[in-house]
Parts: C-alpha cells; sequence; structure tokens
C-alpha cells in the first residue's frame, strides 16, 4: 500500500480543507457538507487507502460493481457509508435497498413503486434525493423541473423517504445557476439537503448550499 509520508498531503486532506473553507466562506457551520468518495471503477485497495485515512463515505454508480466491492469491506468496517449516485433499474431495487444506505437517483414513478416495495419488503427505509434534469438535457436522466411537484407529491404519498434533491448541472459550463436554481426548488418544495457538487466544481457546490459532494477523480485520479 502506498501510504503518503503524511496525511496531510493527501487530496483527501485538500479537499476536506477547501470545503471547511467553503463553508466557512458561506458561513454555513463547519462540518455541514458529507463528502461522498465516488469509487466506481477503482478497486477495494484504491477505496481501503481512504478508509485508512479515516474516511467513511462512499459512492457508487452501479449497483454489480458496488456488490462486488462493498459487502467484504462492510464485514471489516461497519461504520462505512454507501450512496448509490447512477442511474437506477427498477429490477435492480432489491439489490439496491439491501446494499446502499442512501439513493441520490430517483427520478421516476416506476422505480419509486419499486423502491417503496423493496423496503417494506426488507424493512429498511433508505433515504431517497430526487434527481432533477436541472439542464433539461434530453439524454440526462432526473425529473424535468415541470414535473418535480406533482412526481414529489406522488413518491411522497408512496411513503418513500425523500431527504432532498440532487443534480448533474451540463459540463464546461460555470455551474452556478443550476445549483442555485436546485437550491430554490429544494427550499421552495420543503427539502433541506442537495447533493450537488463534483471535482471541479464542489467549492462552488458548498459555497451554495450543498449538504453532499460526490467527488471521484479529484481524490482518486482520473477514471
Ligand atoms: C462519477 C460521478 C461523480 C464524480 O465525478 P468526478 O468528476 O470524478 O468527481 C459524481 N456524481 C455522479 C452522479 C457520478 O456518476
Amino acid at each position: 500500500m502506498n501510504m503518503p509520508s503524511h496525511p496531510a498531503d493527501t487530496p483527501l486532506a485538500t479537499i476536506r480543507a477547501n470545503i471547511a473553507q467553503s463553508e466557512k466562506i458561506a458561513g454555513r457551520p463547519a462540518g455541514s457538507t458529507t463528502l461522498i468518495a465516488i469509487s466506481k471503477t477503482k478497486p477495494a485497495e484504491a477505496i481501503e487507502d481512504l478508509i485508512e485515512l479515516g474516511h467513511r463515505v462512499f459512492g457508487e454508480n452501479r449497483v454489480q460493481e458496488a456488490q462486488a466491492k462493498f459487502p467484504d469491506m462492510r464485514a471489516r468496517y461497519p461504520d462505512l457509508e454507501l450512496h448509490m449516485v447512477g442511474q437506477l433499474q427498477s429490477n435492480k431495487a432489491d439489490e439496491a435497498v439491501a446494499l446502499f444506505d442512501c439513493i441520490h437517483s430517483l427520478d421516476r414513478m416506476s422505480l419509486a413503486k419499486a423502491l417503496a416495495a423493496a423496503m417494506t419488503k426488507a424493512g429498511r427505509q433508505v433515504p431517497c434525493f430526487v434527481q432533477v434534469n436541472i439542464s433539461e438535457e434530453e439524454q440526462k436522466g432526473g425529473c424535468a423541473i415541470a414535473d418535480l411537484p406533482q412526481f414529489l407529491e406522488q413518491v411522497r404519498a408512496l411513503g418513500l423517504p425523500i431527504i432532498g434533491l440532487m443534480a448533474v448541472p451540463p459540463a464546461d459550463v460555470e455551474p452556478s445557476p443550476y445549483f442555485a436554481l436546485l437550491a430554490k426548488l429544494a427550499r421552495d418544495h420543503g427539502l433541506d439537503q442537495l447533493s450537488i457538487g463534483m471535482s471541479g466544481d464542489y467549492e462552488t457546490a458548498v459555497r451554495i448550499g450543498a449538504t453532499h459532494v460526490r467527488v471521484g477523480s479529484a481524490l482518486f485520479g482520473a477514471r
């Protein structure tokens, strides 16, 4: 294992410091942002390196890959927290509910129904973010902005624990207007958690109110 000579030299330490600084600038309480280490495509050893540095919150974007890497790790580190951030197929709802502690990609009624049934069956409530297609890009996952009020009403009626909104803004444009719009939508709907910000824009996201940032390549290196 390539342990750095001093933990202060790691990308993890840098990112934590940047998050703390952004919280301070925004007048937010220290520690009010959860850093999710997005470990998709990365081997178990890379995850263990972060665990050894004290990190416990990880995210994956595919059920199968998470299933291959995490059950073993969870047996050894019971305090691990695992988030699902990628598109989820309804037929994977049972597996997702068994494996993940939080789902960031709830974006359609068929999935909502499958998750509600899976949670009832498993006797396990998994908090969910509703993903919003904030840039209205056709190829992107997420509930359309215009459909959000009705969708939230319907998923809440199913009894799903909805904790906030999630979005992935378009690549290569200034993300703050998208982050601000998502923050406003969350406020309008009485939701206080925001899953926004990735390697290139997590500091901006924290200043706008991200409660969860999803950082992959800045922590683990390029994919
Ligand atoms: C891969 C991924 C991330 C992390 O992206 P980086 O740019 O590597 O930080 C965040 N959110 C989602 C939904 C992803 O799929």
